[in-house]
């Protein structure tokens, strides 16, 4: 794209948005703080998703110090069911470098920002162009799809490797002026008119300037590289009863669903039987020697990279001592404190087993 023509895209770009864009509580306020928490949230989310975990979350912590002043596991409780938790567990430890260092507020710099556990250059961009006007372009999925079209890009957009191309194009057309309404301008017009099927060109703003829609090539783009189909990991976990109450294990802080409360269990070799691997897998993470002879029940949840297929079995102990190894902490709770811990999804689909069970018995 020419000078001028950038300049008329980047006008009509910004009218468009000013009268299109969604209310979002993070677009309502200036408060640097609210932003970077709501763009970590809005990392592989959808909007309508985070709205309410982001109000429950400022609501609870309203700033840097008090969300470095909390434990962690009341942190992972409020993110419950977001995913994604490691980039809870780095916001936290963001803001305890930030109160070590006796700074209260989000530092308005890329340099210094981008020292903060979990600050990719993402992050950076959007934190930064957002919150303090830094000339920074935001490539998001939104805006890759948009640059994808628009210069008919033939270089597939679900390639990390080739990231640099996207970010080249984003920051050529970015309006120097108003990096913060440029860059939601152009995530909004993604998200709503440029969809990943069916984009609505009749109405986009900037169709007069996309090359895809001239020469009537949409469909063609965003270009996508094949996909390895996702695996499947089997695992198996167990309710072990000791009177009204079952043993909860959570997860060591680092490392997937890291910091997360669950039955305690492990995974499934193929073709190995599963009630003797989830003996053997108790023995070796708790110390206890379980009976694994009632199965619950059958749990399937789709991660990201994986799909879980979990088997749920029950049994009992007579209370002796727990050895851990493995999992970080343990705790023996009735069915009605599972409020009070952080579990991840898989283990909100156990919830109704447990209940089941429980009742059974009373
Ligand atoms: Fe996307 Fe169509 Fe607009 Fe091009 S004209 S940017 S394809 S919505």
């Amino acid at each position: 794209m020419q000078p001028d023509a950038r300049k008329k895209f980047r006008m009509a770009l910004l009218s468009w948005y000013e009268s299109n864009k969604r209310q979002m509580p993070w677009r309502e306020t200036n408060d640097p703080y609210q932003i970077w928490v709501s763009e970590v949230m809005l990392q592989q989310t959808q909007v309508a998703t985070v709205i309410d975990y982001f109000n429950r979350f400022i609501s609870r912590f309203p700033d840097i110090k008090s969300l470095a002043d909390a434990a962690l596991q009341d942190v992972l409780k409020l993110w419950e069911g977001l995913g994604y938790y490691s980039r809870a567990r780095n916001l936290h430890k963001a803001v305890n470098q930030l109160v070590a260092e006796n700074r209260f507020n989000v530092p308005d710099t890329p340099e210094e920002f981008l020292k903060l556990s979990g600050v990719g250059p993402y992050t950076c961009a959007a934190v930064q162009s957002i919150a303090f006007n830094e000339p920074l372009a935001v490539v998001d999925g939104n805006v890759k799809r948009v640059l994808a079209r628009l210069y008919k890009i033939n270089t597939p957009v679900n390639d990390s490797c080739i990231h640099k191309n996207f970010e080249t194009r984003a920051q050529a057309l970015l309006e120097k002026q108003a990096p913060s309404s440029f860059n939601q301008a152009m995530m909004e017009l993604g998200a709503l008119v440029c969809k990943p099927s069916s984009p609505d060109c009749g109405s986009c703003p900037v169709a007069v300037f996309c090359k895809a829609f001239l020469d009537e090539s949409v469909s063609d783009y965003p270009k996508r590289k094949k996909q390895k189909p996702v695996p499947t990991r089997k695992r198996v976990a167990v309710l072990i009863r000791k009177e009204n109450s079952f043993l909860i294990v959570r997860r060591k802080q680092k490392g997937f669903l890291g910091g997360m409360w669950e039955l305690p269990g492990g995974p499934l070799k193929k073709n190995a039987n599963p009630e003797k691997s989830l003996m053997n897998e108790i023995k070796k993470s708790t110390g206890l020697n379980i009976d694994a002879t009632e199965k619950l029940g059958d749990i399937n949840h789709v991660y990201s990279h994986f799909k879980l297929e979990l088997a749920l079995y029950a049994c009992r102990t007579s209370g002796e001592d727990i050895d851990l190894n493995g999992p970080a902490e343990f705790h023996w709770i009735t069915p009605d404190e599972t409020d009070r811990f952080p579990f991840h999804k898989a283990m909100h689909k156990c919830f109704p087993f447990i209940r089941n069970t429980f009742n059974d018995i009373n």
